[in-house]
């Protein structure tokens, strides 16, 4: 029986950092007031990144707004977003499904992203995504034709693993590794968008807002909506000035969704 996955994980694995000496460095030689009276976002490196940035455009080091939540608030409300694409934040995505990622990736502007081959690895024994729907109410008559269907998806990958590797000879290619990629690229075209895959996803703050905005609409797949909110759930922790206002409401379905004070910015 192929295992199946109900939950997605999502590890956040790079975060921005401010090299605090060099921009204080910067800030003396400029003739400006040091840091914090400079950068009020002082310990706050995301903020801190978008206020250094923004306050350079007009060398306004140590004057304007002196409330940084206001100051982050000023720029989303009047959409400079630009300042928000120095900051970075890079996440690992597993138990999620192709049919996910084949949405994720058309989010171009920002991101970058490194998803595990399926011609490189081998399929066989790998794991499936059951859609949300099938947790969430769905009838057993639904879950048994979804774990039938898988089932012989899996089945038909092993047994086409097989024919093709008899029938692509060794000897056409020079390395073993080549040889198991032409087996393996030919034999995923019987596996189903319900395959897991794994996805590492850098992007940075504009990018990852107008992410979960659309993604999480109510309009948007519940998969991919689920996995959004996931991100956001991270990111209102580590950058709350530039994720905070997002709310979050739920669904009669029990699913959330994601909608920001800020659109597009
Ligand atoms: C609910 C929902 C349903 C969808 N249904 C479908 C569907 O049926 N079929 C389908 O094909 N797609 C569908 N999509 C995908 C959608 O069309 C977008 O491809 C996806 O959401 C990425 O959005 P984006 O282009 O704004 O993002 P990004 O690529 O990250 O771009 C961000 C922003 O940068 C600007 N930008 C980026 N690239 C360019 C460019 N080349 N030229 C000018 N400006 C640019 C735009 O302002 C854009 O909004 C759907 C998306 C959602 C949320």
């Amino acid at each position: 029986m192929s295992s199946l996955i109900v939950q997605p994980k999502a590890y956040l694995v790079t975060k921005p950092s401010v090299e605090w000496e060099q921009v204080a460095a910067f800030l003396n030689d400029e003739g400006v007031p040091d840091i914090p009276e400079s950068i009020r976002a002082g310990e706050d490196e995301s903020a801190a990144i978008a206020e250094i940035s923004a306050r350079l455009c007009y060398m306004s080091y140590g004057r304007g707004r002196r409330d940084i939540a206001d100051f982050i608030n000023n720029l989303l409300r009047h959409k400079d977003g630009s300042v928000f694409e120095h900051i970075n934040y890079g996440f690992v995505f597993t138990g999620v499904s192709r049919s996910l990622t084949h949405e994720l990736v058309r989010h171009r502007a920002g991101f970058a992203y490194s998803q595990r081959s399926q011609r490189y690895v081998d399929e066989s024994g790998g794991r499936f995504v059951a859609p949300p729907a099938l947790d969430n109410g769905a009838d057993s008559e639904a879950k048994a034709k979804f774990e039938a269907a898988i089932e012989s998806a899996a089945e038909s990958y092993g047994a086409l693993v097989e024919a093709l590797g008899n029938a692509i000879p060794r000897e056409k290619f020079e390395y073993a590794t080549d040889h198991r990629k032409a087996i393996r690229q030919a034999a995923r075209a019987v596996l189903p968008n319900a395959t897991e895959t794994k996805i590492f996803v850098t992007a940075n703050v504009r990018a990852w807002r107008h992410f979960i905005e659309m993604r999480g609409s109510a309009f948007a797949d519940v998969e991919i909506r689920r996995l959004a909110i996931m991100v956001l759930d991270a990111l209102q922790v580590e950058a709350p000035l530039l994720f905070g206002d997002f709310t979050i409401e739920t669904l009669p379905d029990g699913s959330r969704t994601a909608t920001p004070k800020f659109s597009k910015v």
